[in-house]
């Protein structure tokens, strides 16, 4: 009986111990950033193809119909997700496109406390909240 108590005091508190520690560590804004992919960007006639539109949704691990919201308010055009890929109504190049996927990340993404991007949005009323699971740090989400 006794033995099975100590074991349980034991192991929260190396749990403890490990969370201490890992508080402790020096947090630099940037590291352990995802490897952000490119965009990859079609130009045809008037339209703006981002090919791998799913694929970065699920790598910022985000709504790709939020994504494309953004998009659209920022590019000012309107567009569709078809099959996984978004159509623009307009010319964009790739490095437009790319920047505004990475002006994404940084307002819906990465946590503005530890810069980890391991956050996710969680609703509370109706206030949405960008929650980080790595430091526990909430802010508010912008409506878009
Ligand atoms: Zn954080």
């Amino acid at each position: 009986m006794f033995g099975v108590n100590h074991r349980v005091i034991l192991d929260m508190d190396y749990k403890e111990l490990l969370k201490k520690a890992r508080a402790n560590l020096p947090v630099k804004k940037g590291d352990a950033r995802f490897e952000m992919p490119r965009a990859s960007v079609l130009i045809t006639g008037r339209l703006t193809t981002v090919k791998n539109f799913s694929d970065l949704a699920k790598i910022l691990r985000r709504d790709a119909k939020h994504v494309s919201k953004y998009l659209f308010k920022e590019l000012a055009v309107p567009g569709d997700i078809k099959g996984g890929e978004l159509v623009l109504q307009g010319k964009f190049s790739s490095s437009v496109i790319n920047g505004k996927i990475e002006n994404y990340a940084e307002e819906f993404v990465y946590c503005h406390e530890c810069g980890k991007p391991d956050t996710v949005v969680v609703k509370t009323d109706r206030i949405e909240q960008i929650k980080c699971e790595a430091c526990g740090a909430r802010r508010p989400a912008r409506h878009i």
